[in-house]
C-alpha cells in the first residue's frame, strides 16, 4: 500500500514465527519476515536475530514486515547438528559477554574458561569473567579464585568477584551492563539465573510492556530474547545459547585466540608452528619460564588434540 511508514528498531525477541521489534521511537511492533528474505547469501530459515537492526514497514492495516537488516558488527550462529549444515544465527551485534563461574560447588574447569575465551576471541566478542558464590569459599578457594582472577586481568579478561545471593558486587556488574547488549554465559549450577534475578528484580514490571505478545512459538529452538537492563542495556540469557562453537577453527588459528599465547608466537623459528614439539619454539620457553601459565597451555594443547582427532567438539 502506499500509506505504510518505514521505521528503524532493534530486534528484542525472536519466537521463530515472528519478532518483537523496538523502535527508535520507542514503540514495540510485532514483525514477520517475507518468505523469500534472503540476507547476503546467508540462507537460514531465520535469517534475522535479537540484536539485529533493522528497517521495517508498517502497513495501514496494522500488520508489519522486515524490509532490510543493517550490517552486523559479529554474530553468533548454532548449528542445528553436526551432520547437517543449517544454522540458526543466535544474537547480533554482541557488545559483550559476561561468562558466570566459580571455583566450587560446582568447579568451573579452567579447560572450559579457556576454550569459552578462545571460541569469543574467534567471534570477536569481548569477554568478562565473573566469579560467583564468593559468599560460600574457605580460604583456599578464595586464594585459587585469587590466582585465577590475576592470571585472567593479566591475559586482557576483566574479573568480577559477586555473591548472586548476597549482592555483593552486583551493582558493579549493573554498570558494566549499562548501554550494552551482553550475553550471559555459564554452565548450569554457577548461579546465572540467580544473578540475572538479582540484576532485574523488577524484570516482571520491565517487559510487562511486551508480556501481551508473549506464548506462540515460545519453546522452538529459535526462540530468543533480550531483556532490557536500567541506562539502555539489553542482556540475552537464551537456554540455547551455552557457548560458541569451534567448528570452523583452523589448527594453526588456535593459538591465534589465546592472546598471550599469539603474542609470543612471533619468537617461535617457524611460522606455522604448533607450539607441541618444534624447535626454536618461542611459546614453550614461555611456558617454562611461568611467563604463559601451565594450565592455558594445557587447555591450548586439548583444543589443538581435538581438532587433530577430528572431534568437532563445542567449546562447553
Ligand atoms: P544456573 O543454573 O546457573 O541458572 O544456577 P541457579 O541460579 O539456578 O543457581 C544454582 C544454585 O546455586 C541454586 O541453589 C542457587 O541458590 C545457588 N546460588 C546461586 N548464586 C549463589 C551465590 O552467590 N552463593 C551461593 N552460596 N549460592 C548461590
Ligand atoms: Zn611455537
Amino acid at each position: 500500500s502506499q500509506l505504510s511508514t518505514i521505521l528503524r528498531g532493534l530486534i528484542i525477541k525472536n519466537t521463530g514465527s515472528w519478532y518483537l521489534v523496538k523502535t527508535d521511537e520507542g514503540t514495540y511492533v510485532e514483525c514477520k519476515i517475507k518468505g523469500n528474505f534472503r540476507l547476503k547469501g546467508i540462507r537460514s530459515t531465520n535469517p534475522v536475530a535479537v540484536g539485529d537492526y533493522v528497517q521495517i514497514i508498517l502497513n495501514q492495516e496494522g500488520t508489519a514486515f522486515i524490509n532490510e537488516i543493517e550490517d552486523r558488527k559479529n554474530y553468533i550462529i548454532r548449528r542445528s547438528s553436526n551432520l547437517s549444515k543449517q544454522s540458526h544465527i543466535l544474537a547480533a551485534n554482541l557488545d559483550q559477554c559476561m561468562l558466570v563461574v566459580t571455583v566450587n560447588y560446582p568447579e568451573t574447569s579452567t579447560t572450559f574458561i579457556d576454550r569459552f575465551l578462545a571460541s569469543a576471541e574467534a567471534y570477536r566478542v569481548p569477554v568478562n569473567i565473573i566469579f560467583n558464590k564468593t559468599d560460600a569459599y574457605d580460604e583456599d578457594e578464595l586464594r585459587y579464585l585469587d590466582g585465577l582472577i590475576n592470571l585472567y586481568t593479566t591475559i586482557g579478561y576483566p574479573c568480577f568477584k559477586v555473591s548472586a545471593k548476597t549482592g555483593e558486587g552486583v551493582d558493579t556488574i549493573k554498570e558494566e551492563l549499562k548501554g550494552r547488549i551482553t550475553l550471559f554465559s555459564g554452565h548450569s549450577g554457577v548461579g546465572k539465573s540467580t544473578l540475572i534475578n538479582a540484576i532485574l528484580p523488577e524484570l516482571d514490571i520491565k517487559t510487562g510492556a511486551i508480556s501481551t505478545y508473549h506464548n506462540k512459538g515460545m519453546h522452538t529452538t529459535t526462540f530468543s530474547e533480550m531483556f532490557p537492563v536500567p541506562g539502555d542495556g539489553y542482556i540475552i540469557d537464551t537456554p540455547g545459547i551455552k557457548g560458541f562453537g569451534t567448528f570452523d577453527m583452523e589448527e594453526e588459528e588456535i593459538g591465534h585466540y589465546f592472546p598471550e599465547i599469539f603474542k609470543v608466537s612471533a619468537g617461535c623459528r617457524y611460522n606455522n608452528c604448533t607450539h607441541r614439539h618444534e624447535p626454536g619454539c618461542a611459546v614453550r620457553e614461555a611456558v617454562e619460564q611461568h611467563y604463559i601459565s601451565e594450565s592455558r597451555y594445557a587447555s591450548y594443547l586439548n583444543m589443538l588434540e581435538d581438532k587433530e582427532e577430528g572431534k568437532y567438539r563445542a567449546a562447553y
